[in-house]
């Protein structure tokens, strides 16, 4: 485990937060399944196959008000047009997506950054393999809302035990902790 200072909240496991916040704490732990980054890879290759594009897997850091460091690798921006890009596979988790793209908006913000007109960063969302899009924005209460939720990220890395599984048991069926869950 991390130590406290070294402790870095990332837009991925924002989304596993509000997903299962034990699914956040088994990567908090450094636990990657196999299957997880198998996910990863294929969604980044499925996005390099889809789009063809010269800005990719931006790398974003900033201190969150809360004071804790945040990190994150976007998919892919077009730095002209203001836009933020994250690609996925299908819309299971699309709220968990939309709140992982605000908050590499959110990483752009506390850095300063707009769009050359002085407007924030916009968002777009890539669902690929349904050939669908969706845009997405940051206003002053996100911004909040997911300071708060990195505050409660950054108690739940020191917690000792895991907390409980979700009660979703088909959601558990496509996670790739499933077997270290209910082994
Ligand atoms: S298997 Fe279920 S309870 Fe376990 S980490 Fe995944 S979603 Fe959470």
């Amino acid at each position: 485990m991390e130590t406290k200072t070294a402790l870095r909240v990332g837009g991925m496991v924002l989304g596993y937060y509000l997903i299962c916040p034990r699914k956040a704490w088994l990567s908090l732990r450094g636990l990657w399944m196999e299957g997880e980054s198998d996910t990863v890879a294929q969604g980044r290759l499925l996005d390099e196959h889809t789009y063809g594009r010269s800005d990719k897997h931006i790398a974003l850091e900033a201190e969150a008000p809360c004071g804790i460091r945040l990190a994150g690798k976007v998919d892919w921006a077009n730095l002209k047009e203001g836009v933020l890009h994250e690609t996925k596979k299908g819309r299971a988790c699309e709220e968990a997506h939309r709140w992982q793209l605000r908050f590499y908006l959110w990483l752009l913000a506390l850095n300063g950054v707009s769009r050359r007109d002085g407007q924030p960063f916009t968002g777009q969302l890539n669902y690929p393999a349904l050939r669908k899009t969706e845009t997405v924005t940051i206003t002053e209460d996100d911004s909040l809302q997911l300071n708060r939720w990195v505050q409660e990220i950054g108690q739940l890395a020191y917690r000792f035990t895991p907390p409980e599984r979700i009660g979703k048991r088909s959601f558990c069926r496509k996670c790739a902790f499933e077997e270290l869950c209910y082994g």
